[in-house]
């Protein structure tokens, strides 16, 4: 998939999404082109060294759990995970917790097609990226409250 194709919201699959709830597809580290991440699903060549060593994708209870995804943990959720989610509401406006509930409750099928809609530009169709206060294709705002990521800073 090249730079193009990562940044159509339509082509956002349940393949990125991570265990924490995260959806990788609104990343800026998957949507840029250099140095570009694959993804928490995908081997770990490439990948910042943060989302590497994460605590989360690492985590042995998610080894032991049905489903590669926190909801099926008995802990969930659990302190870093929370922490996590709290971090990304508060700077991002975005909940990993209230994705991971809306995938057990729905299916992450219908999750995906939910969050095609919610990160389309209202403005060009682009895709939005959940890092950026703009959107990719043609700057418009779509979230006023949370400031740019700062590299580095996108996982647990
Ligand atoms: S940097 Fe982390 S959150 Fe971003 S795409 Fe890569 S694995 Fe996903
Ligand atoms: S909810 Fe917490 S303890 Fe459970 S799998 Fe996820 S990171 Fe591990
Ligand atoms: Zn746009």
């Amino acid at each position: 998939m090249n730079t193009t194709e990562r940044r159509m919201p339509e082509l956002l699959g349940a393949a990125l999404i991570a265990p924490c709830g995260m959806n990788c597809g609104l990343c800026s580290a998957y949507v840029r082109d250099k140095n570009r991440c694959p993804g928490c699903n995908s081997e770990d060549e490439g990948k910042p060294k943060y989302c590497v060593v994460c605590r989360i994708k690492n985590c042995e209870e998610l080894a032991a759990s049905e489903e590669n995804l926190c909801y099926s943990c008995a802990k969930f959720p659990c302190l870093r995970l929370r922490q996590l989610d709290k971090r990304y509401r508060t700077k991002y406006g975005m909940s990993m917790i209230e994705n991971l509930e809306m995938i057990h409750a729905l299916g992450v099928s219908e999750f995906v097609t939910r969050e095609k809609k919610r990160w389309t530009c209202r403005q060009c169709g682009g895709l939005i990226c959940v890092h950026k206060v703009g959107c990719l294709a043609c700057g418009h705002v779509w979230n006023q409250a949370p400031g740019e990521a700062k590299e580095g800073n996108h996982a647990g």
